[in-house]
C-alpha cells in the first residue's frame, strides 16, 4: 500500500484563534515560497491581473514569469505586485503541477511568493492522497478528512506574515494540488464535507501521526499544554504498520555534532529517564566526554533525525564504540490519531465516527458553513 506519511505538524500553537461559526470559504496556500522564477500555463487561455488594474490576456500554453525590480517580468511586461492569475474555465499550471482555484504572485523582499487561492475543500482533497494516501480504507479516509479541514481552518494566520495561511509542507499539511487528488481520497472529502471535529465549540487540536506503537500519548510531556481529548488512548490496531518496531544506528560524532549547542562531547552513553504512560522517553541523560546533559527525549529525536529516528518511544539505546544503536516502537510524534490505528479499525468496520471518538474522545463533528 502507499506509504503513509507522517505529518510533522509541529503544532506548537494551540491557538484557536477562528470560530467555527465565521468561516472563510476559500484557503490561500503558499505553493512556492521565496521564488525568483517559474512557469505559468493554462490548459485554457488565461489573463492576468496587476496591482495597478493592468489586465493581459494569454493564449493557453506556458509562459516563464521572473521577478524583476517594479515586480514580475512576463514576456515583453513589466507588471506590478501582487499580480493575480485567472485561469477563466481552465486549469492553472505553475512549473508543470496543476492547481484548482486561481494564483496570485505576491511580494517577499526582492523574490515572489506563489500562492494557491482555492475553496477549503478542494484544499483538502489535494491534501488527503499526501498525508494518508488512498489506499487506507474509505473510513479511515473520512477521518483524515475531517481532520485535515479542522486543522487548516484553526490554523489561518500560521503564515499570515508571508501573506498567505497555509503552507504545502509538512511544516502544516503537504499539498500538491490536483496532481495528487485520486478518486477514494476526493470521494472522503465529499462525504465529510463541511465537518469539523470540536470540543466546547471550538476547533480541536486534531494532531495526527503515522503509527502509535500501541498507545498514543499526551502532549503535555513534550510541549507544556494539554487538551482533555489529547491525553492518550490505548490503539493495537497498528501493529501490522511498517515501522511498529524499528532499528537504527547513527554515528555518535554525528550526534554530537547535531547537538553542539548543548556542548555534547564524545558520547559514552545515553540512559532513558522517564516513561510516559504511553511508553515513550520522558528524557535522555547523554553521558560524554564532558560531563552530562539530559534532554527532552521528544526534542533530541527532532535534532538528530526525525525520519531515521522514527519515535522518542525507544525500547533501547546502546552505545558501541562510535555508533549509536537505538530499537523502538512507531513512527511520528504519538499524540491525536493514529493513521495505521485508523486504517486497522475501518478494516474492522469501524466508521470514521468511531475513530474520531476512539483518537479524540468527548469531540463532537459539526458543519461549518
Ligand atoms: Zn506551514
Ligand atoms: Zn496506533
Amino acid at each position: 500500500m502507499k506509504k503513509i506519511f507522517t505529518c510533522a505538524l509541529l503544532a506548537l500553537l494551540c491557538t484557536n484563534a477562528y470560530s467555527i461559526n465565521k468561516v472563510q470559504k476559500n484557503i490561500a496556500v503558499g505553493i512556492m515560497v521565496d521564488a525568483t522564477s517559474l512557469e505559468l500555463g493554462s490548459s485554457k487561455d488565461f489573463y492576468v491581473l496587476d496591482a495597478s488594474n493592468r489586465k493581459l490576456k494569454l493564449t493557453k500554453g506556458t509562459v516563464n514569469v521572473s521577478r524583476s525590480a517594479k515586480g514580475v517580468k512576463m514576456k515583453k511586461y513589466e507588471l506590478s505586485l501582487p499580480v493575480k492569475i485567472n485561469p477563466s474555465n481552465g486549469i492553472i499550471f505553475a512549473n508543470s503541477k496543476p492547481y484548482q482555484g486561481y494564483l496570485k504572485l505576491i511580494k517577499s523582499g526582492n523574490k515572489i511568493n506563489v500562492v494557491n487561492i482555492l475553496t477549503i475543500e478542494d484544499y483538502v482533497k489535494g491534501v488527503l492522497p499526501k498525508e494518508i494516501g488512498s489506499a487506507s480504507g474509505k473510513e479511515a479516509l473520512k477521518a483524515q478528512a475531517v481532520i485535515s479541514r479542522t486543522y487548516a481552518l484553526s490554523n489561518l494566520s500560521r503564515h499570515a506574515h508571508q501573506g498567505f495561511n497555509v503552507c504545502a509542507t509538512t511544516h502544516c499539511q503537504v499539498y500538491g494540488g490536483l496532481s495528487g487528488e485520486v478518486h477514494a481520497t476526493d470521494q472522503a472529502v465529499r462525504e465529510t464535507q463541511g465537518e469539523v471535529l470540536t470540543y466546547e465549540g471550538e476547533f480541536a487540536q486534531t494532531l495526527f501521526h503515522s503509527n502509535c506503537g500501541g498507545r498514543t500519548d499526551n502532549p503535555k510531556y513534550v510541549w507544556d499544554w494539554e487538551k482533555p481529548y489529547l491525553k492518550g488512548v490505548k490503539c493495537g490496531y497498528c501493529r501490522k504498520a511498517p515501522y511498529a518496531k524499528w532499528e537504527q544506528e547513527i554515528d555518535a560524532n554525528l550526534i554530537s555534532k547535531k547537538l553542539a549547542n548543548n556542548n555534547i562531547g564524545k558520547i559514552k552513553k545515553i540512559k532513558i529517564k522517564g516513561k510516559t504512560p504511553a511508553g515513550a522517553a520522558k528524557e535522555l541523560e547523554i553521558i560524554h566526554s564532558k560531563g552530562k546533559t539530559m534532554l527532552n527525549a521528544y526534542k533530541f529525536r527532532l535534532a538528530i533525525d526525525e525520519y531515521k529516528i522514527k519515535s522518542h518511544t525507544f525500547d533501547s539505546i546502546k552505545v558501541k564504540g562510535d555508533k549509536v544503536y537505538f530499537k523502538g516502537k512507531g513512527y511520528g510524534h504519538k499524540f491525536g490519531l493514529c493513521q495505521w490505528g485508523a486504517k486497522g479499525m475501518a478494516e474492522k468496520g469501524k466508521t470514521y465516527k468511531k475513530i474520531l471518538e476512539h483518537f479524540y474522545p468527548k469531540t463532537k463533528i459539526k458543519m461549518v458553513d
